[in-house]
């Protein structure tokens, strides 16, 4: 399967959840057999020597490819949630969106000194919510050893606010 047909299973839902932006859906992608797989295998093509003993994702879609990423190499997935989801002692961090605030939890004993954790997300679209993934890992002493995404919002400049970071997109819009 080639990017173009990766990229053909990303669906632009404009207005949503807010007028002016295009929504990036990659519910096809992933409801696709083919597709999901090779997307996976590819996450984890990039992620396999960077040696990391987790994988770092948050609700809902960083779930859904964190989960299976973690499973194809063989390290643990570490989840951040919507404040109030998680059960034990967090550690939170706020950020801003493309379309608004937001804040994130973490288990306070999710991530251990030294440990080599990667970011993942669906889409980097402004930076925010992996510049506070970064924060909340290395607040807890971890270490970043990539950022990586299925899409990236170039024309968003998300990078620039991970710079220093070993940053990676499947796919760039
Ligand atoms: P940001 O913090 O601005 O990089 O936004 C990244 C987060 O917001 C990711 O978890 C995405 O799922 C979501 N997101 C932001 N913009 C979009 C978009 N245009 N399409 C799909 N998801 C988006």
């Amino acid at each position: 399967m080639s990017e173009l047909d990766l990229r053909s299973m990303v669906r632009d839902v404009p207005d949503f959840p807010k007028e002016g932006i295009v929504f990036k859906d990659l519910m096809p992608l992933i409801k696709d057999a083919a597709a999901f797989h090779e997307s996976i295998d590819l996450l984890a093509e990039w992620a396999r020597p960077r040696r990391p003993d987790a994988v770092l994702g948050a609700e809902a879609r960083g779930f859904i490819f964190g989960g299976a990423l973690a499973y194809v190499l063989g390290c643990g997935f570490v989840p951040a949630r919507k404040p109030g989801k998680l059960p034990w002692q967090t550690v939170d961090a706020t950020y801003e969106l493309e379309y608004g605030t937001d804040r994130l939890e973490m288990h306070a004993d999710a991530v251990g000194e030294g440990s080599r954790v990667i970011v993942l997300d669906d889409v980097l679209a402004t930076g925010g919510t992996a510049r506070a993934k970064i924060d909340l890992v290395e607040g807890l002493g971890g270490e970043v050893v990539g950022a990586l995404f299925v899409i990236e919002l170039a024309f968003l400049h998300g990078r620039e606010r991970l710079h220093g970071y070993d940053v990676h997109a499947l796919l760039t819009f």
